[in-house]
């Protein structure tokens, strides 16, 4: 991982949310209705919830390792956990299993997810140790289904939807690239594969990822310090928000005008050294942009 990041960029004006420096904040969702912010800290095992206008924060702790969540419509959270997909309920603090996909497969965990347009949730998994094209990426359906939709997948994380609902977006990190597929709400298919984004080694490895109201993708990149704005059909890169931390993991829209961006980074496996001189690895930012983000959407089971 390259640490001295040479050519930056376009300095943004950023805030630091709270005291907290996650191990492996990941997966930031914002709730429209109740304007909070829910995020993980993957390997602490931990939901966190913001409420930007009282300033307060919450900690919800878990059995297992936290991938991600999704809101429910009816209310709590859908979680992706190392042993598959469970409901939640953080005010109550009750979990209860769905499915598991891969009870053969323990070194697996699960990683980034999201919900698809027509409120199914998303979600793939990683190997423990390291090991290339374990994962998959899972589709769980309302009524509970689940389907296994990629396999051979590395590392499976940021997922994004065009917002015609026609396409989907795909990072399997150590591909550098992110893969496009023609998206079919009806049906939750997704067919087509094909690369629209291939990252050179100096933007740092390419992981969670949002999309704005003009289509275009904000991409964290691991190792990166930053953000990037992206266009997936010219391929161009159009800006890049410089964070002062190096692991910097995902992204997404919130806030009351939904144009506020909230980014999750990392301290894992860092050095003494290096926590040292980016002793805010690990914080939440939040940088207000001149583009909107659309609010998440819910699971519809
Ligand atoms: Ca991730």
């Amino acid at each position: 991982m390259n640490m001295n990041n040479p050519k930056i960029l376009d300095e943004v004006p950023f805030e630091v949310i709270g005291e907290g420096r996650a191990l492996l904040g990941e997966g930031p969702v914002w709730d429209e209705k109740r304007q909070r912010l829910y995020w993980v800290d993957i390997l602490e095992r931990r939901i966190y919830r913001y409420d930007p206008a009282g300033n307060a924060f919450e900690r919800f702790e878990l059995p297992q390792y936290v991938g991600a969540l999704a809101l429910r419509e009816r209310g709590g959270l859908v979680l992706a956990l190392q042993d598959g997909f469970h409901f939640y309920d953080p005010d109550e603090g009750r979990l209860e299993r769905v499915h598991d996909p891969e009870p053969d497969l323990p070194d697996n965990r699960f990683n980034d997810g999201k919900c698809d347009p027509a409120g199914r949730f998303w979600a793939g998994t990683m190997s423990l140790s390291g090991r290339e094209q374990a994962g998959s990426l899972y589709r769980l359906d309302p009524d509970g289904r689940v389907s296994r939709m990629l396999e051979k997948v590395s590392i499976s994380n940021g997922l994004a939807w065009s917002g015609n609902g026609t396409t989907m977006y795909f990072i399997d990190t150590p591909t550098r690239c992110v893969r496009a597929f023609d998206y079919d709400a009806e049906d939750g298919s997704i067919r087509n594969g094909r690369v629209v984004l291939r990252f050179a080694e100096e933007e740092g490895s390419p992981d969670g990822m949002t999309i704005d109201e003009e289509g275009m993708l904000w991409i964290a990149f691991w190792g990166g310090h930053r953000v990037g704005r992206w266009d997936p059909r010219t391929g161009r890169r159009l800006k890049t928000l410089a964070l002062p931390v190096p692991l910097v993991t995902s992204c997404t829209f919130g806030g009351e005008r939904m144009n506020e961006l909230y980014v999750t980074t990392a301290r894992a496996g860092l050095s003494d050294e290096e926590l040292a001189r980016y002793p805010l690895s690990g914080a939440l930012f939040r940088i207000t942009l001149d583009v909107r983000g659309a609010p998440a959407v819910r699971f519809r089971g």
